[in-house]
Formats: C-alpha cells, structure tokens, sequence
C-alpha cells in the first residue's frame, strides 16, 4: 500500500535516519517502537509529506508521490495533493480545530473536498463518530471533551476522508492514564477490520496484541522487523531489546 524506498533525512547535522526502507502491504497493521529520539515520528511524517525528505522516494500504491528533495524524481513530480488525502493522520495532541463542534471536525475535510452533499456528509461523519463512540457528544467543542474523547474525534475525523492508510503518530502519548484505553480499544476495532495502519508507539503490550509486524527503531535504523510472535522470540535472545520492551 505505501513504500518508503532509500529514505534520508537531516536536520542541520543531525542525520535523523539514511537509506531507510519501509514497506506496508494493503490491510497490514505495522507499530513502529523504540527509544526516545530514534526517528519514529520523523519516519512517519515523512510518508505524508510533512517532514521533507532529503533522499528516498514514497510509493503510495506502487506510484512514487513524493521525492526527497535531492531525488532527480523531485522535479517532475506532480504535486501529489489527492494521494495525500489517502493518508489519514491521527496525531500525538489531537490538533482538532477548536472553534468546531465535534461533528464540524468530522465534515470540514469532507465539505472542503466536495465528497457529497451537506446531508450525505453528516450522516456519513454521524455513522463514524457512532463507530468511535462520540455522537452523543457531536455538538460539543474540543475543550469540553476528555483527552481519549478528542483522540477519538481525531481519529473519526481522519476515517471521514476514507483514508487508505492510517498513520497514528503516539496517539496516546498525551492522553491521562484512564483514557488510553478507549483509545486503544477503538484501534484494534480499526485494525480488527482490515485496515492499513502504521502505528509509532509505545504501548508495547497494544503493539504486539494487534501488529502484524512490529518494527524496532534505535538511532535511525531498523533494528528488529517481524511478527510479534518472532519479536517475543528474539526479546529471549536479546536483553536490550528486552529492556526495552519490557512487557
Ligand atoms: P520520541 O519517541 O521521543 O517521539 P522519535 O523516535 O519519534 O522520538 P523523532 O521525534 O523522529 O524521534 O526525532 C529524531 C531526531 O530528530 C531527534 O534527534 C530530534 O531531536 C530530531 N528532530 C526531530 N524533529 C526536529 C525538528 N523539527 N528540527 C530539528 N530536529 C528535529
């Protein structure tokens, strides 16, 4: 479904990561974990365009979309603004849009880009916010909401562009203890259902109950990439890894 071929990317000197590579199939659920600062987030914002690569290519679909800026492809690369809308994003501080109702969250991107008419678009954002557990809160604001309230508002809002791919960027690294859960819970449902997700997380028992495959990153590299039965297989092996993941 999407691929990051030969990624690299620097901040000044600091180079983040170098000839990465990264591949999600169609219905695959893949959690990225590692230490603080290894390039997780970095990676993931780079498949959807913002952060800039400077080397690597991203296939969406087998077609390359966006390029590094040192790729020769950058030049001729159509701006790649309907594949972006492909890529649903959930982030780590929800970054909802405060002066909207929750149901106004779920439309805007759908009225924006024309994806029906006012009535197809409300029912279509009622039947996910139902899904996510929130239409009893669809005329309420942001702040009148809980953490895991608004993450799961975020994450409707992201399905109501009917993504390919999720990514979800630490979704619950902001949320208060009590409201990571319901969070969690409606991620599996998602993954449950056959979608491609990319998950940079750090709840180790979360990523090995629902991944397909589990990556390791330390220091920009891939350190670990398989099924979570093989990475409770190398944590036996592996005592950093196992100090770690520490389940
Ligand atoms: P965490 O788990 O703490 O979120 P991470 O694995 O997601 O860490 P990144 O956030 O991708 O790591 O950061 C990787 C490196 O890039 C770090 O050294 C970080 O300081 C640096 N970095 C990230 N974003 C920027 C930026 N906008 N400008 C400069 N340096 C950055």
């Amino acid at each position: 479904a999407i691929r990051l071929d030969r990624g690299g990317k620097s901040f000044g000197d600091n180079s983040v990561f170098n000839n990465l590579n990264l591949a999600v199939r169609q219905g695959e659920v893949v959690s990225i974990i590692g230490p603080s600062g290894s390039g997780k987030t970095t990676l993931i914002r780079s498949l959807n365009g913002l952060e800039t690569l400077d080397q690597g290519i991203v296939y969406l679909k087998e077609k390359p979309f966006i390029a590094g800026r040192e790729e020769q492809l950058g030049r001729t690369l159509p701006k790649a603004k309907n594949e972006m809308l492909e890529l649903g994003m959930v982030f780590q501080s929800f970054n909802l849009f405060p002066h909207k109702t929750v149901l106004g969250n779920v439309t805007l991107g759908p009225r924006y880009h024309n994806r029906g008419s006012v009535g197809e678009i409300r029912s279509s954002a009622r039947a996910i916010l139902s899904q996510v557990g929130m239409l009893a809160h669809e005329n309420k604001y942001p702040h009148q909401l809980s953490g895991g309230q608004q993450q799961r508002v975020a994450i409707a809002r992201a399905l109501a562009m009917k993504p390919s791919v999720l990514l979800f960027d630490e979704p619950t690294s902001a949320l208060d203890p009590e409201t990571v859960g319901e969070v969690l819970r409606i991620m599996a449902d998602l993954a449950k259902s056959g979608r491609t997700m990319i998950i940079v997380t750090h709840e180790m028992k979360f990523a090995l109950e629902v991944s397909d495959r589990v990556i390791f990153m330390e220091g920009g590299k891939v350190i670990f990439d398989g099924s979570p039965n093989a990475l409770r297989e190398e944590l036996l092996r592996d005592v950093r890894l196992a100090d770690f993941v520490r389940l």
